[in-house]
């Protein structure tokens, strides 16, 4: 099967969660899927090539499921960007704006050596806010940002208007 539609197969759609009025992307009969999860990770890491990247940065939570074993495959480090006070030592910190009120992520500070080529990943790319963020905080560390890598891209919010030239990689787009 294409492997676009079987992603769109193994995402479940659960209405009002966590709030209502929200139809959240459940991954998770994706993840429980070897030959789904195994696409997935092939996919990203054959979008931008092997040994092209130094740093794999995921994006808390699940994010952080597909990072690792793109970075794995890559050859490439691994960096977990987390809300505000989950990170142990020194991080940076970017704030910014939900629909009701406001999020903060963090990085450690020493996480990226100046110049490295950082790809961002995570599952779903929504309003961009998280992502816009996330490529701040790289860039802060010194990091290059070559690209965004999304399982699913949800273009009714519009969040890759907010992610400027960024190489923005959406695996599904609805
Ligand atoms: P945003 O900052 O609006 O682009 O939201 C992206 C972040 O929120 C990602 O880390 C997603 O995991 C999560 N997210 C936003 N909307 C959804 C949704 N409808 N279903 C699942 N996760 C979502």
């Amino acid at each position: 099967m294409d492997l676009g539609k079987l992603i769109q197969e193994r995402i479940r759609d659960i209405p009002d969660y966590p709030k209502p009025g929200v139809m959240f992307k459940d991954i998770t009969p994706l993840l429980a899927d070897h030959v789904a999860f195994a696409g997935v990770v092939d996919s990203i890491v054959n979008h931008h090539g092997r040994g092209t990247i130094d740093k794999i940065v995921g994006i808390e939570a699940r994010g952080f499921i597909l990072a690792a074993p793109v970075a794995y495959h890559f050859g490439a480090g691994f960096v977990p960007v987390r809300k505000k006070g989950k990170l142990p030592a020194a991080t940076r910190e970017e704030t910014y704006d939900l629909e009701y009120g406001n999020e903060t992520i963090e990085i450690h500070s020493d996480a990226l050596e100046a110049g490295e080529r950082v790809l961002i990943v995570d599952d779903v790319l929504a309003t961009g806010g998280t992502a816009r963020a996330a490529a701040e905080l790289v860039r802060r560390c010194g990091g290059d940002v070559v690209g965004l890598s999304v399982l699913l891209e949800l273009s009714f919010l519009h969040g890759r208007d907010k992610l400027g030239n960024l190489d923005v990689h959406s695996l599904v787009t609805v």
